[in-house]
């Protein structure tokens, strides 16, 4: 890797993945997008090409790469589609990380082979309907009862909660009155099929309409102690850490997204007709067209630079949240502009422009909203 560029590996890895992405995803993608359902093949074919435990370490069974060459994977796919994007995203991110970072060795053992090798999913429930941005509120409890943990509580908007892949869900839970009046929350993992877990119907969503999501209730749900995750009273801090990270992934998809813009407003710019010439040719277009490029490039080098600080160790919290806000509100405006360069026809849900105008307003809500990134970076100047 020279600078931001990337090594001729992983330009490689690259250019495969978008070759499977304009073959594989886009041919099929809109009609399945429109019936909002959750394309069980395409989840297998991306297992295939072992994305879902790229960024893990060989020796658990992953594929020894890092939050670069993932969210390099994320950038081709969502270039093409978001949905598929953030179900392997989620799957990744939220789903197999707090296990391998956090995990009991039974635990890794017993979960692991499958999250990494994309035949079961993991989902994480954090938010709740009271409230996402204050997580910390949590009002899920879990209290000790005999050898179990008994939860009580409600989870919404969780991402891959509800598939025929679905394993588990790890939820946040306060099990104590924890030290200096601030509640103890810990992280309890509930396995599919676990009574008492009650996984509500999928929400009809704006965007994103082939990823699953769903309400999750815990009603007297009871699972045995050993499914504590990570250190009792650590659950939000975990889950915090692990959405650093995550915000670099959605910054990659968000950029994707943004880029996936751009190609198609470049193709029907230079095809479409008006007043004697290309649309393309007329400068009040072709300014906006270099606009969106220029907002799909930053947010490039935005995402790339907070990767390669994971990479080399460095303090990254910043750069991540920086990443997250430019690129999200870059895949925004740049949708809003592709809509745009297609007039009429950017209405129409046919053309790839119209979903990724759908898909991308979530991205500025999603693992922390484009407020909540303001104040962590306004933190980190030591502003508020
Ligand atoms: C499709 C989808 C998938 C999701 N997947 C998951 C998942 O898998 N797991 C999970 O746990 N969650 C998931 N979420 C939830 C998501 O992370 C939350 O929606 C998000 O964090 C915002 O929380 P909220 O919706 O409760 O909004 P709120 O926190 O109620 O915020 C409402 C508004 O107030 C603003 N606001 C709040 N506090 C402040 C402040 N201090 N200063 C300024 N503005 C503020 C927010 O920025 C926002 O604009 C998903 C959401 C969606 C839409």
């Amino acid at each position: 890797m020279t600078g931001l560029m990337l090594s001729d590996d992983l330009e490689a890895f690259r250019a495969t993945i978008q070759e499977f992405a304009r073959e594989v995803i886009a041919p099929v993608i809109g009609e399945r997008y429109e019936r909002g359902e959750f394309p069980v093949d395409l989840v297998s074919a991306l297992a295939d090409l072992g994305l879902f435990g790229l960024p893990f370490p060989e020796e658990v069974g992953g594929g020894g790469g890092d939050l670069l060459a993932f969210g390099v994977a994320l950038e081709e796919i969502a270039r093409i589609d978001s949905s598929m994007a953030i179900t392997l995203e989620a799957a990744v991110s939220l789903g197999a990380t707090p296990i391998h970072r956090f995990g009991s060795d039974d635990q890794k053992r017993r979960w692991l082979p499958d999250l990494l090798a994309g035949r079961s999913l993991g989902a994480f429930g954090l938010t709740e309907p009271g409230g996402g941005s204050d997580a910390g509120a949590t009002a899920t409890s879990a209290v000790l009862r005999g050898s179990d943990w008994l939860l009580n509580g409600e989870k919404c908007f969780i991402t891959n909660a509800g598939t025929v892949l679905t394993a588990f869900v790890v939820v946040t839970a306060v099990t104590g009155p924890g030290e200096g009046g601030r509640r103890e929350i810990s992280a309890l993992l509930i396995p599919t099929g676990t009574a008492g877990l009650h996984v509500g119907s999928q929400y009809s969503k704006v965007g994103w309409r082939c990823s699953d999501t769903h309400p999750v209730a815990l009603v007297d749900c009871a699972v045995p102690l050993d499914h504590l995750v990570g250190v009792r009273g650590r659950g939000y801090a975990q889950f915090l850490s692990i959405l650093d990270e995550g915000r670099i992934a959605i910054a990659a998809l968000a950029t994707g997204l943004a880029q996936g813009c751009v190609d198609e407003a470049v193709r029907y710019a230079k095809e479409r007709e008006a007043f004697g010439r290309p649309i393309g040719g007329h400068q009040g277009l072709a300014f906006q067209i270099a606009d969106m490029e220029a907002r799909a490039h930053t947010s490039r080098l935005a995402w790339r630079d907070a990767a390669l600080r994971v990479r080399a160790g460095l303090s990254y919290k910043r750069e991540a949240a920086i990443a997250k806000l430019v690129s999200s509100e870059a895949a925004m405006d740049n949708a809003r502009a592709a809509t745009q360069v297609f007039g009429g026809y950017g209405f129409m849900n046919e053309y790839p422009v119209a979903r990724f105008y759908r898909d991308a307003k979530v991205l500025e809500i999603g693992e922390g909203t484009s407020e909540v990134q303001r104040m962590l970076i306004a933190r980190d100047l030591g502003l508020s």
